[in-house]
């Protein structure tokens, strides 16, 4: 399969100071990978650049080439907004929003500029967002309770299914599971398994066995360069 996204010797400055020293990595349809490496080695802030979020930080500088789709995600013509409803983001900590369960989820969709949808194809949405994230037969029967009142791990999946509302193509999740318990990790791995055919999955982890067991490829980056990237198996096998 093709590439989806190909970064080319990608910096990144924090004012002065270069975080990123020149990073090329790829990532293919259907494959998880997983950026693994020591906490500061960058893994975040690489993360943070194929969604263009670290633009919302001043005085970020990013040189180099990303291309999503064959095109320069920092074109000058580049409509932002369109970017990151094709490449949705999952955060540390789960981030719903104080409202229902069904809000949530429905919230993406009014937010991406689909307001013609009706009452009908939205609770489709909603329903069907919250099966593919793993968490519909846990909040069916209180989709009108506020998000807050379910569990960390069943708040991130929530917040999983208001992602997959927009309909990404690319899925970035930045340590998705480092605040949940083992058992809300495993949910949440099993979640990204579940629907990795559709999807082009890419997630920041400390957790090297979470990383052997749910993804494809693995990129190690130390000190803000990459120092391997492969297939999964190859780079866990013991040196
Ligand atoms: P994590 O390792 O879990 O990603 P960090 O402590 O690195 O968390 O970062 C938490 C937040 O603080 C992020 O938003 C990051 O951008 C910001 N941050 C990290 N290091 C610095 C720094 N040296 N100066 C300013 N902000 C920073
Ligand atoms: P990781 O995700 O691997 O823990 P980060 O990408 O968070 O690493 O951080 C990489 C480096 O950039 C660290 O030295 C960190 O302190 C620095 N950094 C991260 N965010 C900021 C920020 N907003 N401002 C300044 N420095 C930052």
């Amino acid at each position: 399969t093709e590439n989806v996204i190909t970064s080319e010797n990608v910096r990144l400055y924090y004012g002065e100071k270069e975080a990123l020293h020149g990073v090329n990595l790829d990532f293919k349809q259907n494959e998880i990978t997983a950026l693994i490496g020591p906490s500061g080695s960058g893994k975040s802030t690489y993360l943070r650049c194929l969604n263009r979020i670290n633009d919302l930080i001043p005085d970020v500088t990013v040189t180099g080439s990303i291309k999503f789709d064959k095109k320069d995600i920092y074109a000058p013509d580049v409509d932002i907004t369109e970017l990151r409803k094709r490449i949705g983001m999952v955060f540390q900590q789960p981030n719903p929003f104080p409202f229902s369960v069904y809000e949530n989820v429905a919230y993406g969709v009014k937010l991406a500029g689909r307001n013609k949808v009706s009452k009908q194809e939205m609770d489709k949405i909603v329903e069907d967002s919250l099966k593919k994230a793993a968490v519909w037969d846990e909040v069916k029967d209180n989709l009108n309770d506020s998000a807050l009142s379910f569990s960390g791990g069943q708040q991130q999946r929530i917040c999983i299914a208001r992602v997959l509302a927009v309909k990404p193509e690319i899925i970035l999740l930045d340590e998705p599971t480092s605040a949940l318990d083992p058992i809300s990790s495993y949910a949440i791995e099993n979640t990204l398994l579940d629907i990795k055919n559709d999807y082009t999955i890419i997630i920041v982890t400390h957790n090297m066995q979470q990383a052997s067991r749910i993804s494809d490829k693995t990129a190690f980056l130390l000190d803000g360069k990459l120092v391997e990237f492969g297939p999964t198996q190859e780079i866990f096998i013991n040196p």
